[in-house]
């Protein structure tokens, strides 16, 4: 016994000792208020999907995880926010009877940027987990403007029918897919993609996510 390493908890930064084998991502009572606190528990509900799952609400502690995974270079995250969606899948397999795992595509510009797409950094270990294959099946038009920058749900549904375009030589025909995605939050941008990928012949539609803003009360 004894002290191998240490790393840090990704949810609270504090250095978590790692005795033999424990290959805990998270402390003690960070684990204790995911449990508590942070389970995503509502139905969610997207046009065109036939079916959505997110684990955890987009707040507090995993808001903070997430925008370090997505911005500050915490490519390791995925494996933590990944193990959070896989016991979702498990349990809807049945149900969904995944053929296919794909990701959410990012603009060009922010994947020179960033470095990696983090949907398809946590679609990645998604699909290996239950032997799926995982591809891009979407690209993102150039100069899409975000979704943030819409005034209304109007104007994100129209931005996002627009901004999502097939990959030509993907068909998807008899498919059901799974898309991942880090966070669901209008659901806007994830029913445009349900389109898309019916378009190119899925038949089912599923939507997979670690986390989900929580809905405003
Ligand atoms: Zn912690």
């Amino acid at each position: 016994m004894g002290i191998l390493f240490m790393h840090n908890c990704v949810l609270c930064g504090e250095a978590i000792p790692a005795e033999d084998g424990s290959k805990a991502m998270i402390c003690a009572a960070c684990a204790r208020e995911v449990r508590e606190q942070y389970r995503c528990t509502e139905p969610i509900r997207v046009p065109g999907m036939d079916g959505c799952a997110a684990a955890l609400y987009y707040t507090g502690k995993v808001k903070q995880a997430m925008h370090r995974f997505k911005f500050n270079h915490k490519q390791h995250y995925a494996d933590w926010f990944a193990a959070q969606a896989l016991p979702l899948l498990a349990e809807r397999l049945e149900d969904w009877k995944p053929d296919l795992i794909t990701y959410m595509p990012i603009g060009f510009v922010h994947l020179h940027k960033r470095g990696y797409n983090q949907a398809e950094l946590l679609a990645k270990p998604v699909a290996a987990a239950f032997g799926l294959p995982c591809r891009a099946t979407m690209r993102k038009r150039p100069f899409t403007p975000t979704q943030s920058e819409q005034k209304d749900f109007a104007a994100r549904q129209k931005n996002a029918a627009r901004a999502l375009l097939p990959m030509g030589n993907v068909d998807l025909s008899g498919q059901s897919v799974v898309l991942v995605d880090d966070i669901i939050t209008t659901g806007s941008m994830a029913a445009a993609a349900a389109d898309v990928l019916r378009k190119m012949g899925a038949e089912h539609v599923y939507l997979l996510a670690p986390a989900k803003t929580p809905r405003r009360l």
